[in-house]
């Protein structure tokens, strides 16, 4: 079978934040939030981003998405370098790349009815005429899950559950062929997430949608995604095909983050054994040589304080970050 195009490329991105550090905050530090991270995506295909709080997964999504200027690096857009772009010439792709957000509820204007929320790209972006707009905001309704009076309420009338939903309807408004999806499940009832899960997956395949989607842990993405990035203090320890990551996860990190997922099966359960990480995630201001995961990990040696192990190609196309492999 002939492989999908790439349509997301990310080379070598790095998005660092200036802080002030040192006796009155004289001293000019930087917190690398995302440091060389390089990674692709094709079309129609969907893309996890794991990793603890703090690890620059949600960095990554936002600095693709220009809501943060990158501090080097590449973000190869179907073919076209968007990194250098100016606001105004990244107008059209403003419409093909859009974002899901973990909170529904803060990112919802209170004080707009969800008609006029899920409408409001339609107009900034002038694509339709009043009439065809209010038609297309009842079909994006629909599309959802949602019916046709919910357009004339507030965004506070509604659960968190119908409030994703209303942020899934604005993301499609404007047609777009590629969406963040910024932990659009963590804040919601384990009893609504699949629901939502499976609405992402139906819209895919009817709209062969591209996404990337960021979690903080493994089960969350495993059934979405046909890839999966473990992330750790800013760097991209491990990527590869869901079920390599689950059937046998390579980097301690990955084997830490799977090993803390609940099996109901208590025979399995007592095979895989939970692995508690010692030690805090180090502060990402200026993180010291060495692989990042080192005060944690049950395996470093004296290599890993020394030298940072590179992302490489290890077996059957997925890569890892350890001078294991
Ligand atoms: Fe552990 Fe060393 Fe591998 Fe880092 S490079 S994960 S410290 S073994």
């Amino acid at each position: 079978m002939q492989e999908k195009k790439v349509l997301l490329e990310v080379n070598n991105l790095k998005k660092y934040f200036p802080v002030k550090t040192g006796m009155f905050a004289k001293e000019k530090s930087f917190v690398k939030a995302v440091d060389d991270v390089s990674f692709h995506i094709r079309q129609g295909e969907t893309l996890g981003l794991v990793g603890e709080s703090g690890c620059g997964k949600t960095t990554t999504g936002r600095t693709i998405m220009k809501l943060y200027e990158p501090t080097s690096g590449q973000i190869i857009y179907d073919g076209k370098n968007i990194e250098a772009l100016s606001e105004k010439q990244m107008v059209p792709y403003r419409k093909r790349l859009q974002m899901i957000f973990q909170d529904p509820y803060a990112s919802l204007n209170p004080r707009m009815t969800v008609g006029d929320i899920i409408g409001e790209a339609i107009e900034i972006h002038k694509l339709m005429g009043k009439k065809e707009r209010q038609e297309r905001v009842l079909e994006l309704l629909n599309t959802v899950g949602l019916n046709r009076d919910h357009g004339a309420r507030y965004p506070h009338e509604f659960s968190g559950g119908q409030r994703q939903r209303i942020g899934i309807a604005r993301s499609l408004a404007v047609n777009p062929d590629f969406i963040v999806c910024d932990e659009p499940i963590s804040a919601l009832d384990v009893s609504i997430q699949a629901q939502i899960v499976n609405m992402l997956e139906e819209l895919q395949e009817k709209l062969n949608l591209t996404y990337l989607f960021i979690a903080h842990d493994l089960s969350m993405v495993k059934h979405i995604s046909n890839r999966i990035g473990v992330m750790y203090l800013g760097k991209l320890v491990e990527i590869g095909s869901s079920n390599d990551l689950y059937n046998k996860p390579l980097h301690p990190y990955t084997k830490a983050l799977l090993s803390a997922i609940p099996i109901p099966d208590p025979n399995l359960a007592e095979k895989n054994k939970r692995i508690i990480l010692q030690g805090e995630t180090p502060s990402p201001i200026d993180p010291k040589p060495g692989c990042r995961f080192k005060d944690r990990c049950k395996y470093a040696k004296e290599k890993c304080g020394i030298e940072e192990p590179r992302l490489k190609i290890v077996e059957g196309g997925r890569s890892v970050a350890c001078h294991l492999f």
